[in-house]
């Protein structure tokens, strides 16, 4: 994704406002939290919050970076000296304590081009427990040129400890016209594929470019139409679109637009009054197919014979006789 400043950033204007209205203070804050839905844009926030203070070239308007001087340019190429990010590395699942530490290190040198040393965690609930404490010590005396922020979808997770010493900041989930223009700076694709992807995102933009780049949006059409001929009872439906749909390019997808389907016809059977009966029987299908879509993935479960269950169930309640 193109690095987002605070004026290219869309949606979360007030925390924008917030934000600017703290560093024209002079009062950029010690340590924060940022939480709110996954894939909203924290930790695209947090790098624009990076780049306004690290900025050289903004006397003018501290509020603003003026994204060509040096340190602006370091940023957005992931080499600033007096920035780091700390994430889970890619064969652990936890984010460790020598990461914490090397972390409380880098924050209590004096920084190297700029005013502040800049640290980010991101997602800071997957910090295993000693981490936690490790990182509990820094937020008790923070040395005086540092500003960590903390992200995380989860902060429930977060020992009460640490949320209780950070400026805490809400943020709220996209609208789907947000999100689909954030979609489109990032993918090249038609417009009617960015809708249709972004409305089986569940809210989250970094899924939403992965769907849009799969050509889920695409694809769903024909999966919706597909879905509505189950119901006529043809058992070739049923074959053909389980050998279709497991195939391994789109298995992923299927299970998206299922989830979604689910959900649809849920809600479909509520609003159109259809009765207690009918509802139950949609939510107590979309929960199994919930499980074992879930099984499918972490298991080696065969992906045709589990799509070819669920297209049979589906067919089933919507009164096809097999
Ligand atoms: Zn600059």
């Amino acid at each position: 994704m193109p690095f987002q400043t605070f004026e290219t950033i869309i949606g979360h204007d007030s925390n924008i406002a917030g934000m600017r209205a703290a560093i024209k203070a002079g009062k950029p804050g010690h340590s924060h939290l940022f939480y709110g839905p996954r894939g909203v844009g924290k930790a695209t926030f947090a790098l624009a919050f990076a780049q306004v203070l690290l900025c050289k070239d903004n006397r003018d308007d501290p509020t603003k970076s003026c994204g060509e001087c040096s340190s602006c340019t370091k940023l957005v190429a992931g080499q600033h000296p007096d920035f780091i990010n700390i994430a889970m590395l890619e064969d652990k699942t936890r984010i460790s304590v020598d990461q914490i530490r090397d972390l409380s290190a880098f924050l209590s040198l004096t920084p190297m081009e700029s005013q502040w040393k800049i640290a980010l965690i991101d997602d800071a609930a997957q910090m295993n427990s000693q981490a936690a404490n490790a990182l509990l010590k820094t937020l008790e005396e923070p040395p005086d040129q540092s500003i960590l922020i903390i992200n995380s979808y989860r902060p429930g997770v977060l020992l009460p400890t640490i949320k209780s010493r950070c400026i805490k900041t809400r943020f709220s989930g996209l609208s789907q016209d947000e999100i689909i223009q954030i979609v489109d700076k990032i993918v090249d694709s038609s417009a009617e594929n960015i809708k249709q992807a972004v409305e089986l995102c569940g809210g989250d933009v970094a899924q939403g470019v992965l769907l849009c780049e799969s050509g889920a949006g695409e694809e769903r059409g024909l999966f919706l139409q597909e879905m509505a001929a189950l119901g006529e009872g043809d058992l070739n439906v049923v074959c053909t679109m389980s050998d279709y749909w497991s195939k391994p390019e789109r298995f992923t997808n299927a299970l998206l637009m299922l989830k979604a389907w689910f959900q649809e016809q849920i809600r479909g059977s509520i609003s159109s009054n259809k009765g207690p009966e009918s509802i139950r029987k949609w939510l107590s299908l979309a929960k199994w197919a919930d499980e074992i879509m879930g099984q499918a993935t972490v298991v080696n479960l065969n992906k045709r014979l589990v799509l070819e269950s669920l297209f049979i169930r589906v067919a089933r309640l919507r009164g096809a006789k097999f």
